[in-house]
């Protein structure tokens, strides 16, 4: 296991994370003694436009896997309007490798919920909403007993502190679906219906849930508000990079020393994180790993020393996405981590339309006769050619997403392919899995 050097202990930034290994960080009376709600009383004594410009001039950018500008987003939202505006927070953290938002709601719910009181009231918003996966029992039951302590605190509800300000939140659990974290899915699962995603424009902004205006945020972007409150713009642009600015939580994965969430200024490298994490686990050499989780194109050992940003990601081919860092060694076989993620996507596509609902049957198909030693060399074309007819096409970016992998570890691995096919590598599933895929 490595000890990390001083300057690489440096790269560690704890903002969200800071409070997190308190004893009893998740009530409110501790919550309170560690700063928290004073960003809310600050807030509720400036004007709504100037905490959405404070926001802009931070240059918070989206946690949940876009990078949209936060401020942006809000300023969206038309005022005057007559109409109900809605806040909903993206607590449907799904994404395979993806583990930022539940330990946060788990160890400190509080900072989201002031979060949540600071963003509607800057938005106008007097109802909100935090829709939480269904599987994630634990941070929900947190998160309700957070919401209860702040109702009490007079925190939520009417004349917020004195100040004028209504505010209802509603912790609402979903049912285990995927698509729910696409975000307007997740607003037609709110609204109860069935949760598939809807054309886009309008976007939420003008036209989300109950065709109000409505921002929907992921949790960490919400998170990061009351710490920006608190310490001002310029404050969080001493963190990360120009155009990716703040701290942001990876999650790292696998074959790993010390698996966990280490929260760093964004452009941190993976070769600084694993130093952080301990190093690879003995007897493992790095071949693989996802930047931002299973819907982002696979990076290898040449990009240890990629800056984890939005800008110097999208130049290595890939994408930030989440930034689960799920890390795979030469004892790792990229075709079959590929297959198992596929299997995922085509569970989990919602059928609304066909690249992805069709497109995702058939590879996985193809990679079962792959790894049953069953392949052909035409079907490495056939999986290029079925990406190709889902990238771009598919609805919304479950599908797109579902491409990134198979695109890049055949870019990358073809040989690992080539093996399978021809029968230098042993078969991993048998025939019989074949039957009924
Ligand atoms: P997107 O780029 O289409 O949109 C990002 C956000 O900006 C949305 O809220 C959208 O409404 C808003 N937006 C974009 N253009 C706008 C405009 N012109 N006017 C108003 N609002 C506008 O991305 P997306 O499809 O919402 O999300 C895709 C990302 O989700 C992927 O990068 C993926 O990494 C991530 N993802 C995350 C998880 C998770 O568990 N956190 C799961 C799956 C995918
Ligand atoms: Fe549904 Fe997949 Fe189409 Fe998205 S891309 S709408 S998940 S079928």
């Amino acid at each position: 296991m490595t000890t990390p050097r001083p300057e690489t202990l440096a790269k560690l930034t704890p903002v969200l994370t800071k409070r997190w290994l308190s004893p009893d960080a998740w009530q409110i009376g501790t919550y309170e003694r560690l700063d928290g709600y004073a960003a809310l009383r600050k807030a509720l004594r400036a004007h709504p436009d100037d905490l959405i410009q404070l926001v802009k001039d931070s240059g918070l950018r989206g946690r949940g896997g876009a990078g949209f500008p936060t401020g942006l987003k809000w300023g969206f939202i038309p005022q005057g309007d007559g109409k109900p505006h809605y806040l909903v927070v993206n607590a449907d953290e799904g994404e395979p490798g993806t583990c930022k938002d539940l330990p946060l709601m788990t160890h400190d719910p509080h900072s989201l919920v002031e979060g949540v009181i600071i963003a509607s009231y800057a938005i106008r918003a007097n109802r909100a909403y935090i829709y939480i996966r269904g599987e994630a029992v634990y941070a929900a039951r947190r998160l309700r007993n957070a919401v209860q302590e702040a109702y009490a605190k007079g925190y939520l509800g009417r004349n917020i502190l004195g100040s004028g300000f209504d505010l209802d939140l509603v912790v609402h659990s979903g049912a285990g679906a995927y698509i729910c974290g696409e975000e307007t899915a997740l607003l037609d699962s709110l609204e109860g219906f069935r949760g598939q995603p809807r054309l886009r424009p309008p976007f939420p902004a003008t036209h989300g849930l109950y065709a109000s205006p409505t921002v929907v945020n992921n949790v960490g972007t919400i998170a990061s508000v009351p710490y920006i409150v608190l310490g001002g713009a310029e404050w969080w642009k001493t963190m990360g990079t120009e155009k990716s600015s703040g701290p942001m939580i990876y999650s790292l994965s696998g074959r790993i020393a010390n698996p966990g969430q280490y929260e760093c200024s964004m452009g941190v490298t993976l070769r600084e994180l694993l130093e952080l994490a301990g190093g690879m686990q003995p007897g493992h050499n790095l071949k693989f790993w996802t930047p931002g989780g299973s819907s982002t194109p696979l990076l290898t050992a040449e990009h240890l020393d990629v800056p984890l940003d939005f800008e110097s990601v999208a130049a290595a081919d890939s994408i930030l996405g989440t930034t689960a860092t799920q890390i795979f060694s030469d004892q790792d076989c990229p075709v079959y981590a590929v297959y198992r993620w596929l299997e995922f996507y085509h569970h989990e596509s919602c059928g609304k339309c066909t690249p992805c609902r069709e497109g995702n049957y058939w590879m996985v198909r193809v990679y079962r006769r792959i790894l049953a030693g069953q392949g052909t060399h035409e079907d490495l074309d056939t999986l290029l050619d079925t990406c190709d007819n889902i990238l771009g096409r598919s609805f919304c970016g479950l599908g797109d997403g579902a491409t990134s992998s198979v695109t890049s570890s055949l870019k990358y691995f073809k040989q690992d392919y080539l093996d399978y096919i021809e029968g230098r590598t042993a078969p991993k599933l048998s025939e019989k899995r074949l039957v009924g895929a």
